[in-house]
C-alpha cells in the first residue's frame, strides 16, 4: 500500500485531504508541524510527502531542505504563491512537484499519481504520445517508427515534456529539471534546444504539431492526433 504523509497545519484541509486520499486507496499519515513532519518523513515508511509551506513552527522550505538532506522521498509542495520564481526555487530545493493553494483533492491526486509514476519502480519506461515513442531505458525516441538522432539534452527535454504531456511547463522549470541549473539560468538555452528538437520532429514554431509554446508562459507536448 502506498503511504502518503500530509504535513499541513490547517486541520480542515488536512482532514478533507486525508479522507479523499484514503478513498483513493492510499494509507495516510498526517502531521501538523514541520518538525514532527520531518521526523515522520525520515523515520517511517513514507512513499510521498505533501508539504504545506506555511507551518506554525518552521518554514516549509526549511522542512523540504532538511528532508532532502537525508531522504529521496518524493515531495509535493503546497504553496500559496503562484509565480515562476517561487516554483522554480521549490524545484531547485528538491520538490518533485507543487500545487498552488487553493487546490482540489482531485488535482492533488493527479499530481501524486504523476510523481509516483515518474519516480516509482512502476514508472513506465516507454511513453507514447501520438506517433512519438520515448524509451527512457534505451535512451531512444522514435517518430512514426523512425529513430530520432537526438543529443542527450534534447532527449532529456523531450522525455521531461512527455512525462508531463499536456501540461504547459515554464521554461525555467525545464532549466531546473533538465539542466539542473539554478534559478536565474537563461531561457535561451531552452529555446535553442527546442528549435533543434522541433527541426528533428519535422515541425516549425509557426506550424507546430507536437511542441507548442506560448510566449512568456512555457512549452507543452501534445498528441497532434488527439
Ligand atoms: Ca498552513
Amino acid at each position: 500500500m502506498t503511504t502518503i504523509l500530509l504535513i499541513e497545519d490547517d486541520h480542515r484541509i488536512r482532514e478533507s485531504l486525508a479522507r479523499a486520499l484514503a478513498d483513493e486507496g492510499y494509507a495516510v499519515k498526517s502531521e501538523r508541524e514541520g518538525m514532527e513532519g520531518l521526523k515522520t518523513a525520515v523515520e517511517e515508511e513514507i512513499d510521498l510527502v505533501v508539504l504545506d509551506l506555511g507551518l506554525p513552527d518552521m518554514d516549509g522550505k526549511q522542512v523540504l531542505k532538511l528532508i532532502r538532506a537525508v531522504s529521496e522521498v518524493p515531495v509535493i509542495v503546497a504553496t500559496a504563491r503562484d509565480d515562476q520564481e517561487e516554483t522554480v526555487r521549490l524545484l531547485d530545493l528538491g520538490a518533485d512537484d507543487y500545487v498552488v493553494k487553493p487546490y482540489s483533492a482531485k488535482h492533488l491526486e493527479a499530481r501524486i499519481r504523476a510523481v509516483l509514476r515518474r519516480v516509482g519502480d512502476d514508472a513506465p519506461t516507454v511513453v507514447t504520445v501520438g506517433g512519438l515513442v520515448i524509451d527512457q531505458d534505451a535512451h531512444e525516441a522514435r517518430l512514426d517508427g523512425e529513430l530520432l538522432e537526438l543529443a542527450a539534452k534534447e532527449f532529456d527535454m523531450l522525455a521531461y515534456l512527455a512525462a508531463n504531456v499536456g501540461r504547459m511547463i515554464p521554461k525555467r522549470e525545464i532549466l531546473a529539471q533538465v539542466w539542473r541549473l539554478p534559478y536565474g539560468g537563461a531561457d535561451k538555452t531552452v529555446d535553442v534546444h527546442l528549435s533543434w528538437l522541433r527541426r528533428k520532429l519535422g515541425e516549425t514554431a509557426a506550424q507546430p504539431r507536437y511542441i507548442h509554446t506560448r510566449r512568456g508562459v512555457g512549452v507543452k507536448l501534445v498528441d497532434p492526433s488527439a
